[in-house]
């Protein structure tokens, strides 16, 4: 099948097939490449790499190892010691200006010449040539692979490389280098030789793109910020006195060589190469400036291109009454829940959190002013520090307002800063589980009732309709027939296909009702509810021709009440007039249960 991206390059490479400009020839070896040669590569930063023309024929590297060089002394001596001896400013001069700026004597940028050979100076390395086997491995792990010295090249450029030298012994006399002018210049001249081919130069960029994390060896290379300042100077400096028009029309940072290379650079998303021996007035390949100011359009690439807007990263925002999470709470309890589930929120965020983004939650959030709010962070990807650091300061705004947050956070999307310190906020991993937390915060907030409190399930138990609607003569005589049984965390109260059992009230601890998952009973079975003391089960087995259809679980040590099916039967016989109360009150929790049952059908997924 063909890829379309593939198909496009191809397409525009036939299209801008202009033959403007001429070979470098200052240096006689250059001369001598064939003009007509063409390549284009573009390396995602997942590691995939798109090629069309010679991508294999090989050239030397000159001035696009500027910047890597330049990362390599950035890397090694820290950024403040490097701008000391290589200023960042846009020359607007061509690439071998003896220039040096007029007040510091420093050279303007490490993009042109001058800048480029104080930069090598600068890797560390007891000699010139101690210096360039580092910036050759250094190469190597942008390019994910051994480079090698183009000879013939290197010999052509050093035996005619006067600018270069007087640009050297200038540096040196305003003690801008420090050793001998000559090593440096030595070393200069063989970074320049470094023989790649265009799918190395995509790579390199590629990573440059990656924030300094090699596509495919997935090694980091350079460190975030040391790649965001070469970046930098790559958008401002690299195209030399073309540079305004390139970031005006291409929008990406880059860098030519005069062998006719350019990488630009995607952040983020991708790294591209061209390769085109002829060059314009400026240096830089002429087809290969025509490409990627086409690319850039086609296909959006210019920095400056607003993509999106940031108000994507709440997907969806809701009260906890919009949800249930299946479990069966007594009346008191699903009464506070009914009256107070709107100062809960859920809110569910996508995507990636950068600045704006996080600002847009953060202001929804306080507006809602919520009491409880519950962020489900599964969908999210890429959570930038600011991000981090906007929610953290949200948590505490909610805090100093009596509320709390939790976050549904199963892979550790948002690490808690203050994880084991009895500060950070309850995580969950999934979102029936963090429902289940944000229920119980109201009830223990607006209910009547401290539901932790260990001794209250008879208190509890009284509330229930089987119960607490009984005249008292009625009352007397069920209690009278309730039996108390005892189950342990794990034990199975009632199995799926028996009889009718009775109805039991939980006293206290909690039980589940779960059925077979869809692969039968091998397959993780799924729960339907869970149930709360002063709760009820087993009378729906009534609804099913006295069959019980779930398996009932004691999901912790249990106690229930039950009134057995013998003593409902012989409470029907003996004392009508009870047993009508009994069904009455039955049915109307019946009746209840059902009602919650089809709403939480149509919530949580
Ligand atoms: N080796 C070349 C020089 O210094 C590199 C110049 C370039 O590619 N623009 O002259």
């Amino acid at each position: 099948m063909r890829n379309p991206v593939q198909q496009y390059l191809e397409d525009i490479v036939a299209q801008c097939g202009d033959t403007d400009g001429a070979v470098a020839d200052y240096i006689p070896e250059l001369a001598a490449a064939d003009p007509d040669r063409f390549a284009l590569a573009l390396a995602t930063v997942d590691g995939h790499v798109y090629e069309v023309g010679d991508t294999d024929v090989r050239y030397s590297i000159q001035s696009i190892s500027k910047p890597f060089t330049y990362a390599l002394a950035l890397t090694d001596q820290g950024p403040e010691a490097v701008a000391e001896k290589v200023d960042v400013e846009p020359s607007g001069e061509a690439f071998n200006e003896i220039s040096l700026a007029g007040d510091t004597g420093r050279p303007r940028n490490p993009m042109i010449n001058a800048g480029a050979i104080t930069a090598a100076s600068l890797v560390a390395g007891g000699s010139g040539a101690e210096r360039f086997d580092r910036t050759l491995a250094w190469y190597g792990s942008f390019a994910g692979r051994e480079l090698e010295v183009d000879e013939a090249i290197h010999d052509s450029e050093l035996a005619t490389a006067h600018r270069n030298r007087a640009i050297a012994h200038m540096l040196r006399e305003f003690r801008v280098l420090e050793g001998d002018p000559e090593d440096t210049l030595a070393q200069y001249v063989r970074q320049c030789s470094v023989e790649v081919d265009t799918v190395d130069l995509a790579r390199m960029a590629a990573t440059l793109a990656n924030g300094g994390v090699q596509p495919l060896t997935g090694e980091r290379v350079l460190s975030g910020p040391t790649t965001e300042r070469v970046l930098s100077v790559m958008a401002t400096c690299g195209m030399y006195d073309a540079a305004g028009d390139w970031i005006s029309a291409v929008g990406m940072p880059a860098k030519s060589g005069v062998s006719g290379g350019i990488i630009a650079v995607l952040p983020g998303q991708v790294g591209l190469a061209v390769f085109s021996p002829r060059l314009d007035a400026h240096g830089n390949s002429a087809r290969g400036v025509t490409l990627c100011e086409r690319m850039s359009r086609d296909m959006e690439m210019h920095l400056m291109h607003v993509g999106r807007s940031s108000r994507t990263a709440v997907r969806a925002a809701y009260p906890l009454s919009r949800l249930s999470s299946r479990r069966r709470r007594p009346e008191d309890d699903q009464a506070v829940l009914e009256a107070h589930g709107d100062r809960a929120r859920v809110y569910e965020l996508h995507g990636d959190l950068l600045f704006a983004e996080a600002e847009h939650v953060a202001r929804r959030v306080v507006a809602d002013d919520p009491e409880l709010a519950v962020f489900d962070v599964r969908r999210l990807d890429d959570v930038a520090q600011v991000a981090r650091e906007t929610l953290l300061g949200l948590r505490t705004t909610l805090r100093e307002a009596g509320a709390e947050a939790a976050i549904v956070d199963p892979d550790g999307v948002l690490p808690d800063p203050d994880a084991g310190t009895g500060e950070a906020s309850p995580v969950f991993p999934d979102l029936v589980a963090a429902v289940v937390w944000a229920e119980d915060e109201l009830v223990r907030r607006h209910g009547d009732r401290d539901p932790d409190a260990p001794d209250d399930g008879d208190a509890v138990v009284a509330e229930h309709p089987l119960l607490r609607d009984l005249s008292p003569g009625a009352r007397e005589v069920v209690d009278g027939l309730l039996e108390r049984l005892t189950y342990a965390e794990g034990e199975v109260v009632l199995e799926p296909g028996g009889s009718f059992a009775g109805v039991h009230v939980i006293v206290r601890g909690e039980a589940v009702a779960t059925v077979d998952g869809p692969g039968g009973p091998d397959d993780e079975p799924r729960t339907l509810v869970t149930m709360n003391p002063g709760t009820s089960f087993g009378e729906l087995a009534l609804g099913t021709d006295g069959v019980q259809e779930t398996r009932i679980r004691a999901s912790r040590d249990l106690e229930v009440l039950r009134l057995g099916a013998d003593a409902l039967e012989r409470l029907t016989t003996e004392r009508p007039e009870v047993a009508v109360e009994v069904w009455r009150a039955m049915t109307h929790d019946g009746y209840r249960v059902a009602d919650r049952a089809l709403r939480a059908s149509v919530t949580l997924g």
